[in-house]
Order: structure tokens, then sequence, then C-alpha cells
């Protein structure tokens, strides 16, 4: 057996890095940066104002109240005329250029109207209160946003406050696929004796949804050659990276074995992790193949161990595996020492830090179980038992990415 570190390194190594493309911002959700964003201009682009009040000159209001003539209304997306002198204010919105003269905005709950031409300001205000200053934000040849991190829609409108597209990663395609004799559409209404409903593409699907990579759904393909041969065939002239699911445990491995064996190289591996210990990585006709072991638990534990990151790492990103936390075991949990194991878990609250207890069953075919977790509970190679009120480590598998290859 090979350590999943190991195992994942390997996988890393020999998967191509895609080329990049320019995409209009609105359009690069989940798409990692091929670049440093640089900006070429400022935000704000120019002074502007932070309240709705009035532009003035802060020393006029050092013996506050004081009435001062209003000389220009300026809403939003108009540019002043005049210039605030002495004695003087503009009324201005939020957003509204600074108009010449003035230094800093009285908000309009510390105002009132003596006439439709005066207004009478109730407290003094700092010089700069309420101003925002042009480049206050961003300067012209500051990084708004590093190469390889994924787009998410905070960075997308940071982004959209210079440029209106941005350099990215182009996305895999993925072609999926379920492989079995046994399995048969979710959709189907009656089972016939000894068939169970495709469980894994939809899963496998949702989760390439879920990171915006256009999938290429090939169905289900039986445990017979001519199918494999010519569904691996096709997977591999359309899409950047096949996934398959089932025939890659002892005992079927060495029929696919034989019909990816023409037309590239897979190894099979036995990864020390339960559940997916069984996998299988290489190419059909250079194009990279995982074979996930069919138990839909393991599809899913494969699935984040490494398609997820493999992908994202064709992509560029820099963090590519969930974030790890230290938790507390809440009940005693025995597990094989010579794996890395993975238990669903549900977390409660306890004073800040997070209590851990299986989500149920732990089966490798026990979805039930699964859906509901919020984490996995990692229990290391060489511990055999966590027991109530030990420290354990929690993969967080419903937050972003947050660890580089080697963390
Ligand atoms: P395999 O890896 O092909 O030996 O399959 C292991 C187990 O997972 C068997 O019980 C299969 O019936 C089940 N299985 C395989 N593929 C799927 C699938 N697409 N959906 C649900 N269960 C599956
Ligand atoms: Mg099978």
């Amino acid at each position: 057996m090979r350590s999943l570190v190991d195992a994942r390194a390997e996988v890393l190594a020999a998967l191509p890095r895609l080329g990049d493309e320019v995409v209009a911002i609105g359009d690069a959700l989940n798409r990692i940066t091929a670049v440093d964003v640089v900006s070429g201009v400022s935000v704000p682009p120019f002074a502007n104002s932070a309240m709705d009040g009035f532009a003035i000159i802060a020393s006029d209001l050092t013996d506050a109240p004081v009435e001062l003539v209003i000389v220009e209304d300026v809403p939003a997306g108009t540019v002043p005329k005049e210039v605030v002198r002495s004695g003087t204010a503009i009324r201005i919105m939020t957003g509204a250029p600074m108009p010449e003269g003035a230094d800093a905005v009285a908000q309009v709950e510390i105002t009132s109207m003596v006439d439709d031409d005066t207004v009478l300001i109730a407290e003094p205000v700092a010089s700069g209160a309420a101003v925002r200053h042009a480049g206050g934000d961003v300067r012209p040849g500051d990084i708004v946003v590093h190469a390889g991190v994924r787009l998410t829609p905070r960075h997308m409108a940071t982004i959209a406050s210079v440029a209106g597209h941005v350099r990215v990663s182009r996305f895999p395609t993925v072609a999926v696929m379920s492989t079995g004799d046994e399995i048969v559409p979710a959709d189907t209404v009656a089972l016939s004796p000894g068939t169970i409903r495709d469980t894994n593409r939809v899963m496998l699907v949702g989760l390439l949804a879920e990171m915006g990579v256009p999938v290429v759904d090939l169905g289900i393909v039986g445990d017979d050659d001519q199918q494999l041969r010519h569904a691996f065939a096709e997977a591999a002239s359309i899409a950047d990276i096949v996934v398959s699911t089932g025939g890659v445990s002892m005992g079927d491995h060495d029929y696919v074995k034989q019909v990816l064996g023409e037309r590239g190289s897979v190894h099979f591996w036995k990864v020390a992790m339960q559940p997916a210990k069984p996998f299988a990585f290489g190419d059909i006709d250079g194009v990279p193949l995982f074979g996930l072991p069919g138990n839909p638990v393991s599809t899913f534990v494969a699935f984040e161990q490494f398609v997820r990151p493999g992908i994202l790492h064709m992509m560029g990103a820099q963090s590519i595996l969930r974030p790890r936390v230290m938790g507390t075991m809440g009940e005693d949990v025995t597990t094989s020492a010579d794996k890395e194991v993975f238990v669903r878990v549900l977390l409660a609250d306890d004073g800040g830090r997070s209590v851990a207890v299986k989500s149920g069953g732990q089966g490798s075919n026990v979805l039930s179980a699964l859906a509901g977790a919020d984490a996995f509970a990692v229990v290391p190679v060489g511990t055999e038992a966590v027991s109530a009120g030990d420290d354990v480590i929690l993969e967080m598998f419903r937050s972003p990415e947050n660890r580089g290859p080697d963390d």
C-alpha cells in the first residue's frame, strides 16, 4: 500500500497544466487566476462622499451651529460645477464627486434646513470627514488578486472595480461514467432483481458542477470489454480528464486493466486510506484517467482526495485541499491502524471547539450517513482508536480549499 500523501503527489506530478484564456469578469466564477491581477487604475477613481450630506470647509464649522448657503445639489453620477467657498455648502449624495474647495462632508443627520437655500449645521466635523479619497482602496500597480486564486464573487467584485475581464486558466472538460452490470439509471422506476440505482454519477456530476467544471456525462457502461473499450476511447477523445467509478477493486480489475492497457498506462493502487483504498490512475491516449472505487462513499472520498485537488492543480490553483482544524472526538472510535481513516462526522459546538460524533454507519456503501455529515474526522495511519475527549483532525469538506499540495 502507498500512503495517501505519496499517491496524491504522484497523481499531481503526472497531470498536465491547462492553458489560459481571458474571460469577462462576470463569467469568472470558480476560475483560477493565471497571473497576478494588477490594477491600472485608482479605486475609487475620484474623491467622493461617504455620506449623504453637505460638502463643506471644516474650518467653517469651528463655531457650530453655523448657517451655510447651499450653492448646488450633486447627486451620485453627476459632477459638481460650483466650488465650495467659505460660508457655502454643496448638497452631496453618497458616491458623488467631492466639489473643489470642500474638505469634508457634514452628514445629513447633523443638519437641518433653515430655508430652501440655507442649511444649519449643528456640530463641527473634522477635515477629511466622510471623504473617500481617490486610490484609497486600490492604487495603480497594486495586485488586487494574486495568481492561482480560485475566484469567488468577492474576488470577482474586486477585479470588476479595476477591469472588465481577467486572465484565468481554462476549465478542463471532464468525462464521467459509471461502470457495472448491476448499475441502472437513477430514474429507474422498478428495479429488476440484482440491480441498484446509479448514485455515483449523480454525485460526480454535482461535485463537478459545484466547481463550475464542464462535464460530459457518458452514462453507464456495462462490465463488458467492448463497451468499456468504446466508452474509454470516446471519453479520451472529448475530454481533458476522464473519471470512472467501479471496476477497480480486486476481482474485477483485471478486466478494466486489460482494456485500459490497450491505449494507455493505468496503475491500480492500494492506497492506505479508508474508504477508497482501491484507486486507478493513469492515462488513456494521454488523457488523465481517475478510476474511482464503486462504493459511493469511496467515490466521494476519492473525489475529495484526488480528483478535485487534481483538477485544481491542473488549473494552477495554489490551494487544492480542504481546511483541516483540530477538534475533539465526542465518542470512542476504533479504526484500522494501517490506513488513514476518514470518519464521517457531525459537529457540535462546545465553547468554540467542534466536537465530532459519527454521522451514522461507516460502511463505504452508506450514503445516508454521508449526506448530512459536516466533516471528516481524520484518523492517521498508526492510530487504531480515538477515545471520547481526544483531539482529532477535522477535514472541513464543505469549506473552500486553503491548503497547498504539501500542507
Ligand atoms: P466495484 O468498485 O465495481 O467493485 O463496486 C463496489 C460496490 O459499489 C458494489 O457494491 C457496486 O454495486 C457499487 N457501485 C458501483 N458503482 C456504483 C454506482 N455507480 N452507484 C452505486 N453503487 C455503485
Ligand atoms: Mg463493479
